[in-house]
């Protein structure tokens, strides 16, 4: 069994098992995998982004590795939403900003922190060369890239703005 992280052309991103990468193309080529958020079956792998972190400064530096220019992606945007003042937005990125404290103590919770060793250990685990488990560290976007063109299930977590700074 393989995860994908998945989205479709609406931008919703979802996972979804296959029992194998030629499942999946199948599948998708037939229409049989749908958006569960709008039902629509056009729908692609999601493009990865570096994978779980639990060092704060390393993920930073690793993000801006794996972005060329070395500018962090969020922070324009973190910037932007902060100087405006319709409380609408506040409400909203705050809530954003507790959903990621959440997903981030969840994640903590269940993996085994790997660290610098992530790319090796995940590689070695989807070739089967070491048992299964569910594991956090650090990769860049080219490493997650890489992991994800060899069929390698990993997914991103996103990085509080204010933890940038
Ligand atoms: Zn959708």
């Amino acid at each position: 069994m393989i995860k994908y992280a998945l989205a479709c052309k609406q931008g919703h991103e979802f996972e979804s098992w296959f029992s194998d990468s030629l499942a999946y193309e199948q599948q998708a080529k037939r229409g049989q995998v749908e958006c569960p958020h709008c039902g629509s079956t056009q729908v692609d792998k999601a493009l990865m982004a570096p994978s779980i972190s639990t060092s704060k400064r390393k993920a930073r530096n690793a993000f801006i590795d794996g972005a060329k220019g070395g500018a962090p992606v969020q922070e324009p945007e973190a910037r932007t939403i902060a100087s405006q003042s319709a409380p609408l937005l506040d409400d909203k990125q705050r809530a954003m900003r507790d959903m990621i404290r959440d997903l981030h103590a969840k994640i903590a919770e269940n993996t085994v922190d790997v660290g610098a060793g992530f790319v090796e250990q995940a590689r070695k685990m989807n070739d089967g060369d070491i048992p299964q488990l569910a594991i956090r560290g650090e990769a860049t976007i080219a490493q997650a890239r890489e992991l994800w063109e060899e069929g390698v299930p990993v997914m991103p977590v996103p990085v509080l703005p204010e933890d940038r700074n």
